[in-house]
């Protein structure tokens, strides 16, 4: 069931190409941009949430897990990524969802229960308690492998090392991705070359504290109010930008990381001749919370 050929193929990296971003802006300022697009390697194992996975994966196989569990919101990219995995490649999954039972769940929580994952739902008072359950939770599954939040931590980071593998790295002198934990940022800084910088667009409001690499800078100005949070200048610079260079991007991720690489732009941030990357990292099933019509694609 579980051999490692198999997991390593439930998704085609072979499909995450790479294009232009043709927005004025930057040959305006004499400096070129492409986009990396993960979000087309699987159309629910998408972007990075594969590369954070895959080493969790081929650990859990190669100890003989049954079931996977794992953490996160009602709309969590991770959540439903896993329950997907986890059905391909043949464990059980549990999802533990912070927040109560609403009566008509998310679409995301929709989906991974049509994956076959078992949802728990924990009330944010209870979920801090984590201790306390997790031992539950062992005990109730006892050949289980427990995946961390959002995929971070040590397996995380060694898969997000394999994303600039997928580009001609030598070209770019800037990479840039969102940033949730920082799990994605600090693969690709660890395999970043010496003469490129990592740049993370951090999406979460007052996230400081960070561990520091070489290379990786972090930018914290663009995360519009907060994890989630959405104004209409940012879904205006998504349609505008979706118009202009056919890129669809999530509110969530990948809008505030497009943005404010053109905002950076703009503002004269980087020399000309630069050559940027911009990793999309996927995510756009976050889309389906807003309400209909708010993006034109
Ligand atoms: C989860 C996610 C991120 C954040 O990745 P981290 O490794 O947690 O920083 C970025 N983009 C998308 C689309 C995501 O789903």
């Amino acid at each position: 069931m579980h051999e490692n050929k198999k997991i390593s193929s439930i998704v085609d990296t072979g499909l995450a190409d790479i294009e232009p971003v043709p927005l004025p802006v930057f040959p305006e300022k004499g400096i070129e941009a492409d986009t990396l697009r993960l979000d087309r390697i699987h159309p629910v194992i998408s972007g990075n949430k594969w590369f954070k996975l895959k080493y969790y994966l081929l650990d859990a196989a190669a100890g003989k897990s049954k079931t996977l569990i794992s953490f996160g919101g009602a709309y969590s990219n991770h959540i439903v990524a896993l329950a997907c995995a986890a059905k391909q490649c043949g464990f059980e999954s549990v999802g533990i969802i912070r927040g109560e039972a609403s009566g008509r769940p998310s679409p995301t929580l929709q989906a991974a229960a049509g994956y076959g994952m078992q949802l728990r739902f924990m009330s944010r008072a209870e979920y801090r308690e984590k201790t306390q359950w997790l031992h539950e939770l062992s005990i109730k599954f006892p050949s289980s492998h427990i995946i961390p939040e959002g995929g971070a931590g040590e397996a995380g980071i060694k898969g997000s090392e394999e994303i600039l593998a997928l580009a001609d790295q030598s070209k770019y002198s800037h990479i840039f991705c969102a940033m949730g934990t920082g799990t994605m940022c600090l693969g690709l800084a660890r395999a970043a070359s010496a003469q490129q910088y990592v740049h993370g667009i951090c999406v979460l409001k007052g996230f400081q504290e960070f561990q520091d690499a070489a290379r990786l800078r972090i930018h914290h100005d663009y995360h519009f109010g907060g994890y989630a949070k959405k104004t209409p200048e940012l879904i205006h610079f998504m349609n505008q930008l979706h118009r202009q260079t056919g890129i669809p991007t999530d509110f969530v991720y990948t809008g505030k990381l497009f943005y404010a690489v053109a905002d950076l732009a703009g503002r004269d941030y980087f020399p000309a001749g630069s050559r940027l990357l911009l990793i999309h990292s996927g995510g756009l099933q976050g889309n389906r919370s807003l309400p209909k019509g708010m993006l034109d694609f």
